[in-house]
């Protein structure tokens, strides 16, 4: 039995870094509807930081997304038309449950 437990902590950070950044994401999205128009749309810095949030939203949804298997190294949680990453707790390729050692 091998020790996948390196494999799984990143699996682990991955997906805690996704949550923070969506939990932390209702407060952005909240300032972007409640700026006036004409400081969302004009304001160099206001633009330069909601550019940055997208950016690292992006990221960390792609990282904990597209999360690999430790034992098939296919997407853990995506199949051909959906990714199930936050419902599942197997792989959808080889049934591998989430942080167990084989
Ligand atoms: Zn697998």
């Amino acid at each position: 039995m091998a020790d996948q437990s390196a494999r799984w902590a990143e699996f682990r950070k991955r997906r805690r870094f996704a949550l923070i950044v969506l939990i932390a994401s209702v407060p952005w999205l909240g300032l972007a509807i409640l700026l006036p128009r004409t400081m969302k749309f004009h304001d160099p810095l206001v633009g330069a930081l909601m550019a940055v949030w997208f950016a690292v939203w992006v990221y960390a949804m792609a990282q904990f997304l597209l999360n690999r298997c430790p034992r098939c190294a296919k997407y853990f949680s995506q199949t051909r038309l959906l990714n199930l990453a936050f419902v599942n707790d197997q792989c959808v390729n080889c049934g591998l449950h989430k942080y167990s050692n084989w």
